[in-house]
């Protein structure tokens, strides 16, 4: 484990209503109560759009502390883009962080590296913190270009970045064939992939940004597997899809130790 502030994140995807929503918040903000998260930990929930202004009501008027975070924005910060929402919209809801480049996006509405390069630049422009996802198709790793493929995909959004704005960043190493399948990496590939981050961008950054910089692990993380991951030395943190549908499985996979 680091001294990083160990970060975990619950991406819903489009689940929720925002009536569920509000009652999970209620909910996770029960356990809280009775068992607030350890010493350097932090939690962030992502809601669909539809959901963030109530999650983002419900959690400060508890205070709550849990951060409220968003899965994609546009790259634009207004204009004629039907259906999109910037992250200019985003700040204004209290957003900190908001998830950039997930395999979803970049396999099923196309996003290239160009277009995920632009949103981490205009989640950083409205001062939030992007959580870039990087990740191997199964075809890749059984080819042996895994490291390859995940070092394109740093290279193409932090190249040419501050030292300073490389450190801001949050990095979800998120392996495509383990996403939602119920295949987890195993702790020891995660670490492995995670140092193979940290030292991409030590040689892009530098290594004072490069030690700052949170690296999470996602792909089928729950409640029995959380705990070995978050124990590696550069596994900052865990992005849930699934398992953070259940108040009482996110909030496990958060206290893991
Ligand atoms: C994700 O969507 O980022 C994810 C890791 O999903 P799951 O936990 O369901 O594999």
């Amino acid at each position: 484990m680091s001294d990083r502030e160990l970060l975990v994140s619950g991406n819903w995807k489009m689940n929720q209503t925002h009536f569920e929503a509000i009652q999970f918040v209620q909910a996770l903000a029960a356990l809280l109560r009775a068992r607030p998260l350890r010493t350097g930990r932090a939690l962030s929930l992502h809601p669909p759009f539809t959901a963030l202004r109530s999650v983002q009501t419900a959690l400060e008027s508890d205070a709550v502390p849990v951060a409220l975070g968003a899965q994609n924005c546009h790259e634009a910060d207004k204009g004629a883009f039907t259906g999109e929402v910037s992250a200019e919209m985003l700040a204004k809801l209290n957003v900190g962080f908001v998830i950039v480049g997930h395999s979803e996006r970049r396999q099923l509405f196309g996003e290239s590296d160009e277009q995920v390069r632009a949103k981490v630049d205009a989640v950083l422009r409205h001062k939030m913190t992007p959580i870039l996802c990087v990740g191997e198709t199964l075809d890749e790793r059984q080819a042996g270009e895994a490291r390859a493929r995940v070092s394109a995909q740093l290279e193409a959004a932090v190249k040419g970045r501050s030292r300073a704005g490389v450190a801001e960043l949050v990095i979800a190493y998120e392996p495509i064939w383990a996403i939602g399948t119920g295949e987890t990496a195993s702790a020891d590939d995660a670490e492995e992939m995670a140092a193979h981050i940290r030292a991409e961008l030590e040689s892009l950054a530098g290594k004072d940004a490069a030690g700052a910089v949170r690296i999470q692990y996602g792909g089928s993380v729950n409640p029995d597997n959380a705990g070995e991951l978050l124990r590696k030395p550069n596994v900052d943190g865990l992005l849930v899809g699934g398992a953070s549908l259940k108040p009482d499985s996110l909030f496990e996979i958060a206290q893991a130790r």
